[in-house]
Order: C-alpha cells, then structure tokens, then sequence
C-alpha cells in the first residue's frame, strides 16, 4: 500500500491519541477507575470523534463506522484469518482439512519437541491479523485491544485453552520497553483477559528478559534457538500476589509465532524454576 495511503488511514488513530481520547479500548484496559458519568462523557466525545475523523479498515482503508470490529470493515474481519483445519495440538501446524483429526504431536515435534506442552495460535499472519500485530507492535495499537477480544470470541476452542490458566507475557528487554511504552504481549495477555472474563484467567510477569536480542524476523530456525537461549529468567514468582503455585497452568503469551523459538525458549526457563505446566499461546503464527 502506498505510505500516503496509510498515513491518512492512521490519521483518525492519531487524532485520538494526540487528543489523549478514549479510544475503542482504552477506557476498558487502562481507566477502569473511571466513574460511570465520565466513561459517558468519554463515549460522547468518542462518537464526534468519530464523526470528525471517520474510523477507516486498516485493511482496506473503506471507512468503517459500523461493522462488527472497529477498525476493520466486514469484508476484511480477521475472523476470516482464523485457523480451521487438523493441528498439531503441540506446535499448532496445521496437518490436514476440516475433516481430519488433531495430532498430540506432529513429526516435526517428535524430532524437536518444544518444551511447552500445548499451544494455541489464532490465526495466521495475513491480512487483518497481521495488520493488528504491527499496529500493536510498532504503531501504539493499544486501541485494538477491543478487537483482539472480540476476535479471541471466535476462536472454536480458545475459551477452554485459557480457562484456569496464569498468562505470561513474553517480556521486552526494558529497554525496548521503555521506548514502546507498553509491552504487546502483555496487551494481549489483557485482551484475552476482556474476552473471557468468568474463566478465571491471572495476568503475573514473571518473565525478565536479561539480554537484548536482534528481531527474529531474519534469521533461520537453528539461528533464531541460539539467538533467545538464555535471554529470560524467571523474576517475581514468589512477589507475585497470590504466589503462584507450582502446578499452577502457565500459558507464555506472544503476538506472533514462527519457529516457537522464542515461547519454547521461555517455557524451558519456566519449567526449570519449577512449573510443570507450560503451554503457549501466540495471536498470529507464521505459516
Ligand atoms: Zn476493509
Ligand atoms: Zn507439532
């Protein structure tokens, strides 16, 4: 697309952040201590923003007021990213259509299992869905934090993966997060808490990225493994309110899965520290 294009798409975006305005999910995530009567005036003044600086797809730029997400139009929901099919219930390949069944282990995982247990993506890296995870990772997307959850709805069996479970973000090195002013995975870790809200799902950042590594997007799988060994420890476990126990289901969360080096690498120093339950989750995964 061309960049005059997306910057005019971005512009109504802007305008709300520069205003300080509630965005589509900010009131929910970030201002929960707002009192009804203010959330109203938040709402008012978000609808004339609205009627000032039309919301427009991120996909599509079509101006987009009413559809079921917020900043994606009908024709482009990232439902239609969804992953349906057969799956390695380990690495979540898909290994066959609609009709065949899901594998406990695919032949990938039994030559080089991760060292998570379980995994869930929700879609794939295309369209909408990757849209979301570089407005969220590199474009402050904090505002699609309401449609991530809608889209979390979707997935068949998401609800049932995240019941009972304590979610860990992938960490930034505080450096990177300092400069992005929130960590993604943490934001969706929030997402998946709105979308499921009687599921009885804890937040706990346990993870500390001890190294800065270079961005995984270049390198090959053997690479991207030495690239994250050793990059996080397990901090703040024992500080966590309640302490988290042992046996307690850890779900490490990320935007985007590719080689699952970096969740695999992350659950390896999980069950080191003691936890006997890792598995991972990852928004969009590379196919
Ligand atoms: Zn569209
Ligand atoms: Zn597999």
């Amino acid at each position: 697309m061309m960049a005059g294009a997306t910057k005019l798409m971005q512009f109504p975006t802007r305008a709300r952040q520069n205003l300080n305005l509630p965005a589509t999910s900010h009131a929910a995530y970030f201002k929960e201590e707002m009192s009804s009567d203010i959330v109203r005036l938040g709402d008012i003044i978000h609808s004339a923003v609205d009627f000032l600086f039309p919301r427009r797809c991120l996909v599509c730029g079509k101006i987009n007021p009413k559809s079921k997400y917020a900043h994606f139009c009908d024709d482009c929901a990232p439902e239609a990213d969804i992953l349906r099919g057969a799956r390695c219930l380990r690495c979540s390949e898909i290994i066959g259509g609609n009709s065949a069944f899901n594998v406990a282990t695919c032949p990938h995982c039994s030559d080089n299992p991760p060292f998570f247990d379980r995994s869930l993506v929700a879609g794939s890296f295309a369209n909408a869905l990757r849209q979301m995870v570089i407005e969220l990772k590199y474009k402050g997307g904090t505002y699609l934090l309401s449609d991530i959850s809608l889209l979390l709805k979707s997935v068949d069996t998401a609800q049932d993966f995240f019941e009972n479970s304590v979610l860990v973000p992938v960490p930034l090195h505080f450096t990177r997060r300092l400069k992005r002013g929130y960590n993604q995975s943490a934001a969706i870790c929030a997402a998946i808490t709105k979308a499921f809200p009687n599921s009885n799902i804890r937040i706990a950042e346990i993870l500390r990225r001890v190294r800065r590594t270079p961005t995984q997007t270049t390198l090959d799988k053997g690479h991207r493994e030495k690239n994250v060994k050793d990059a996080f420890r397990v901090a703040g476990a024992k500080v966590s309110t309640p302490a988290i126990q042992k046996d307690a289901r850890i779900i490490v969360v990320d935007d985007v899965m590719t080689s699952s080096a970096t969740l695999s690498e992350c659950a390896r120093v999980l069950k080191i520290s003691g936890f006997c339950r890792v598995d991972a989750f990852a928004l969009a995964r590379r196919l």
